[in-house]
């Protein structure tokens, strides 16, 4: 008896897949595999990566597509059941809030715990930590009382015990919008470098300066080259385009230098040419005209009407506050940071109702439709790469991002002759197209191209602290 379920488990009975997905052209930026191959998954996990058939209670024919790890945006502001829905019709199986961040971190993933569509995280905020203590009345940014002066010595005590508590409760790293806290001092900014390095973990900075004028983008990307060399801190410069504009050659050479010396430095951007943020915010302080690299009130976009601005209105709703696209970034800079092997995509992604930046719904469709397919600035696979496993390394997370035998059943079918994004600046909120299966966590959440009801199969991601 014993001896024959020994045989048994050995013979794999065909029964023992919950899900199988088959027929597929399995593409696997960490192995290289580009083959076709059938995936079987128990219950969480990959159990088995096969060229022979393999059978399970339920399958997937995914002949035609590829079957790719699930997409990992480590850029996403929205984090509600609208926002959910879009990034998974986008491929998204793993959507984190690494730029601002949270605070207080553990009440946020209690929030969402067993009721997200797909796998969420942050990190531990400083901007809000800092509105906290400084008494702001932002929401997500910062608009009176923690952008208007220098904190104190106990103020910054206060920021960083919070931030620190963060990371205590699981938090994915540390968020740091210096742009948005500009009055911020260098040295507060630099014990957050330094505790990041305590714990081993990364620092996700939307960086001081922008542009081409003095101080600017190169002297922004410095401050956090400087910081990583002294502490021992890893750091992600997040949306590297639309901080860097015509600097974004300068500033990527100077992280592959970096890199080249041996400090942890990574990178991202989304495929657009315009970038997103509140009016009220510091980003529109005088001088944001030069700071975004010589645009002007016109090239600026209400997103709750898709109105391009005149100083009267801009005026008028800077008062208001609310989000509005900037667009200042060229096509050819867009194009050379998609085609560049160390950038990663990310969305920066938020949707207010169907309100907001068309990044949130259509980012990973649009490198893989616009990109890739059309504009052959990069290959499928390299553009994987910086959608999977990349993000997964930046986060340390040997379980994400990979189609391989014990990691994560997130996986993302699509068909790459018709993946293409929809969503627009004046109609953000349309689902991207081509891709008619996610799998979060071994659960179907897009199925037939639609968008899987009553399922919230998304884990919280943490790290150990
Ligand atoms: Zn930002």
């Amino acid at each position: 008896m014993a001896a024959g379920c020994f045989l048994l488990g050995l013979a794999a009975p065909a029964q023992d897949f919950d899900l199988v997905i088959a027929n597929g052209r399995v593409m696997d930026p960490a192995s290289n595999l580009d083959a076709a191959r059938n995936v079987g998954i128990r219950g969480a996990r990959i159990a088995a990566i096969s060229a022979a058939p393999l059978r399970g209670r339920s399958t997937i024919d995914a002949r035609g597509l590829i079957v790719a790890p699930g997409f990992i945006d480590l850029h996403q502001h929205g984090q509600t059941e609208e926002n959910y829905r879009f990034k998974a019709r986008d491929g998204v199986t793993t959507a984190l809030e690494m730029e601002v961040g949270v605070s207080p971190v553990a009440a946020w993933y209690a929030a969402r715990e067993g009721k997200s569509l797909i796998n969420f995280g942050a990190t531990s905020g400083h901007l809000p930590a800092r509105m906290a203590v400084m008494h702001d009345s932002g929401t997500l940014l910062p608009r009176d009382g923690a952008i208007e002066r220098p904190a104190t010595a106990p103020e910054q005590r206060q920021i960083l015990a919070l931030v620190r508590r963060g990371l205590d409760e699981g938090a994915l790293g540390i968020g740091l919008g210096i742009a948005y806290v500009p009055l911020a001092s260098r040295e507060e900014i630099l014990q957050l470098f330094r505790l990041a390095a305590e714990r081993h973990t990364a620092v996700y900075v939307h960086m001081r300066n922008s542009g081409p004028v003095e101080p600017g983008a190169v002297d922004g990307l410095q401050e956090l080259i400087a910081n990583a060399a002294a502490t021992g801190a890893s750091v992600h410069v997040v949306h590297i385009t639309s901080v860097s504009l015509r600097e974004t050659p300068v500033n990527l050479a100077i992280i592959r230098g970096a890199r080249k010396r041996g400090l942890d430095v990574t990178t991202e951007a989304y495929p657009y040419t315009a970038g997103m943020t509140d009016l009220s915010s510091e980003i529109f302080r005088p001088g944001w005209q030069q700071r975004q690299g010589g645009i002007s009130y016109h090239d600026l976009q209400w997103a709750a009407t898709g109105e391009r601005l005149t100083a009267e209105t801009f005026a008028r709703y800077r008062k208001q506050g609310g989000m509005v696209a900037v667009h200042s970034i060229p096509e050819d800079i867009v194009r050379l940071a998609m085609a560049d092997p160390m950038v990663m995509i990310a969305s920066d992604g938020i949707l207010d109702h169907g309100k907001g930046h068309p990044r949130a719904a259509g980012t990973y469709a649009r490198v893989l439709g616009r990109y890739v397919r059309e504009e052959h600035a990069l290959t499928l696979m390299e553009a994987l790469r910086k959608m999977t496993v990349m993000p997964a390394d930046r986060l340390g997370m040997k379980n994400l991002g990979r189609i391989a035998v014990g990691a994560n059943a997130d996986i993302t079918v699509f068909d790459p002759a018709r993946v293409t994004d929809r969503a627009t600046f004046t109609n953000p909120a349309q689902y991207s197209e081509g891709i008619p299966y996610v799998v979060v966590n071994g659960v179907p959440v897009v199925r037939g191209g639609d968008v899987v009801e009553g399922v919230e199969p998304g884990h919280a991601v943490r790290r150990k602290p």
